[in-house]
């Protein structure tokens, strides 16, 4: 028998066993992909890592555990007939292609690297026909940022530890993140409301009835304050006759449609419509954008890569979208958009997030995806369609009711044609056509509704929002957000109530004491400022020495003072309102891991603890015996337990409805 000696393989390195699969798909049997399972070098955990004294060289070491890994990839490129490291194209995916490029011995400018922004097959085919060398932009842009990273950590986090309390850390842009949160909080608290109240009225024209707000008097706009403003208006008509139409105005306008996906507005849709923490949604998008398995067809990637901050899309998307939209829904609503570069100094290379089919439709992949995967899938591919639709028209109309020089004013909205919003049904308008009446004509009151309102404080932050704020002020970047907003609340530094943000005390000493002693380095603009240095260091203008030795120079003036001058911050007890039960002194509120308690101010002289208790008042639906109360987990987020707890599991995120009294019968 001969034996054929077997051709040598060529090897492709990505990061995940998911995408290695799809990759596998496309390229065939000559190829060998393995996963280099994310990173395999970095700072070592154990010490700083960072040489402060010689141009700040990073030390990396290979990751603890990963030698098993490093020694196989090894082994693979060693019998390989060339190598190939396909990680993610961004300034990560570069380092870990520069790292094993540094393992494997491969040159830094042999063409080694291949990158491609959606995992799909001519996508793949073609990026393979162009590798290139390392980007060393790209790769210096991330170590400038893990070595800021590290050199903040590693400095501040022993200092909270010494004057604070242990296991606390800090961080730039998470403080500013917390900051903005403890800012809304206190302009909350400075909230004084103020009485104000609405007076609407229905009317009638012939058989058709429409609703109308108080507007002014003698033409002229009035607000009104109190309840005895209300009196005098209601005092000067008699609604039990006619009221005369004496204007009527329409005014045509368009809402242009959005703008496909970045990273942070997927995120912020992701979070207010579909209430996913941006951790979640950036999971549940890499495993679209990795490789879905689709019967008849095998693995492909739905999405296209999901840590970008361009809204550009391919002219072959643009195609797509064209063909879709004039097919589904005719020419009409097809419109081409231009998507102007956020910025000349960026390399607009990445594109919006956006379906890599647009013929897949989210109701085709429905049984095939998971309820997630398809929640998040249906988003991406109609905010995409939509992008590339026409304009929505609308006419806003507006009819001026008088009677004894006392004016209302009806609004209505009808939609001439609806555009985009037919691929986006969440955004779309709903018609509320006025009758069609003419200066001087009649109508009548049928009934009018006086309501005493009250100013309202302003809203907290909900992580919608407060990304929103974060790339506003630019300090936030596409592969930011999520670790940001997860670290915060990992920390213990906010909970959520319902999806609102709230900082805890802790968050709050811990707040004061970072931006008491490193007040520059925390500052927004200082912050927005170094972000757009590493941008810069992205595109080869800024050496990121440079970026390190702006921020590390004033930071360590910083530091040194903190260790010098900041005095022990003391964690001051709240007093809990109840007595001890054993020794009748006062209790105070304490935390552990299952949440906050109330424990005797005496301890250690007496260990009387209790816990809190908030009741809603009614009895536990699966039991009926305990009482359903209120109950954080452990990340703070608020839901309702049982108080027999562990005899009765009963557990829901919504509040319980009282059941119906049931009606006694004999
Ligand atoms: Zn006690
Ligand atoms: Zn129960």
């Amino acid at each position: 028998m001969v034996t054929k000696k077997k051709k040598a393989k060529k090897l492709v390195i990505v990061e995940s066993p998911a995408k290695a699969r799809t990759i596998e798909n496309y390229l065939g049997k000559d190829y060998e992909v393995l996963a280099s399972m994310g990173h395999i070098r970095d700072l070592p955990k154990s010490q700083l890592g960072v040489d402060t004294e010689h141009n700040y060289e990073p030390r990396y070491i290979n990751i603890r555990g990963k030698a098993p890994l490093i020694n196989s990839l090894k082994k693979a490129a060693k019998s390989a007939s060339a190598v190939y490291v396909a990680s993610d194209p961004d300034r990560e995916g570069e380092a870990i292609a520069w790292h094993l490029g540094h393992i494997l011995g491969l040159p830094d400018d042999g063409k080694n690297r291949v990158t491609f922004n959606e995992i799909t097959k001519p996508a793949v085919k073609e990026a393979f026909k162009h590798p290139r060398g390392i980007e060393q932009d790209l790769v210096d842009a991330q170590q400038a940022r893990r070595v800021l990273d590290r050199l903040v950590g590693y400095s501040i986090s022993p200092i909270l530890w010494q004057k604070v309390k242990r296991g606390l850390s800090a961080g730039r842009v998470q403080s500013v993140a917390l900051g903005l949160i403890l800012d809304k909080e206190k302009e909350i608290a400075a909230f004084v409301p103020k009485e104000y109240w609405s007076l609407n009225a229905d009317f009638k024209a012939g058989k058709k009835e429409f609703s109308a707000e108080f507007y002014g008097t003698n033409g002229k706009k009035a607000k009104l304050d109190n309840q005895q403003s209300v009196s005098e208006i209601l005092k000067k008509i008699d609604s039990n006759k006619d009221f005369q139409i004496t204007d009527i105005s329409t005014k045509d306008s368009k809402r242009n449609a959005p703008n496909p996906f970045t990273t942070s507005t997927l995120q912020q849709t992701a979070n207010s419509q579909l209430n996913y923490h941006a951790r979640k949604t950036m999971q549940i998008a890499q495993g679209l954008y990795e490789g879905i398995s689709l019967p008849k067809i095998g693995h492909v990637g739905l999405i296209t890569y999901m840590r970008t901050d361009s809204t550009r899309l391919s002219e072959t998307a643009q195609e797509m979208a064209k063909k879709f939209i004039i097919e589904k829904f005719g020419n009409e609503y097809y419109h081409r958009h231009n998507v102007v570069k956020k910025s000349e100094n960026v390399q607009d290379a990445h594109e919006a997030i956006r379906p890599t089919d647009a013929e897949r439709t989210p109701e085709s992949l429905k049984e095939i995806l998971t309820r997630d995967q398809y929640r998040l899938y249906n988003l991406i591919w109609s905010r995409f369609i939509a992008s590339q639709m026409s304009e929505q028209k609308l006419e806003n109309q507006s009819l001026m009711i008088e009677q004894n020089k006392v004016v209302w004013r009806a609004t209505g909205i009808k939609v001439l044609f609806d555009g985009w919003t037919k691929a986006l049904k969440t955004s779309s308008t709903k018609n509320n056509i006025l009758p069609s009446l003419k200066i001087g004509d009649l109508v009548q009151m049928i009934n009018n509704l006086p309501e005493q309102h009250f100013t309202q404080p302003p809203a907290r932050y909900t992580e919608a929002s407060l990304i929103r704020a974060l790339e506003e002020l630019g300090v936030g970047r596409p592969s930011t957000y999520a670790p940001t907003m997860d670290t915060i609340q990992r920390r213990g530094y906010i909970g959520f109530d319902q999806k609102k943000i709230v900082p805890t005390d802790l968050g709050d000493i811990v707040q004061d004491v970072v931006v008491k002693s490193f007040p520059e380095v925390t500052d927004k603009q200082f912050t927005s400022k170094i972000e757009d240095e590493l941008d810069k260091v992205e595109t080869g203008n800024v050496k990121w020495q440079k970026v390190i030795d702006e921020f590390y120079k004033p930071f360590s003036k910083e530091v040194d003072a903190a260790i010098e001058n900041l005095e022990k911050v003391p964690i001051y007890d709240r007093i809990a309102p109840e007595l001890c039960e054993i020794c009748g002194s006062l209790m105070v509120i304490r935390r552990s891991r299952r949440g906050e308690f109330y424990a005797c101010s005496r301890f250690p002289d007496c260990h009387g603890t209790k816990s809190i208790v908030e009741e809603i008042g009614m009895k536990c639906p699966k039991c009926g015996i305990g009482e359903v109360v209120v109950k954080r987990t452990k990340r703070g987020r608020i839901f309702y337990g049982c108080s027999r707890y562990p005899d009765c599991d009963f557990a829901s995120w919504t509040k319980p409805k009282k059941p119906e009294e049931d009606s006694t019968t004999n």
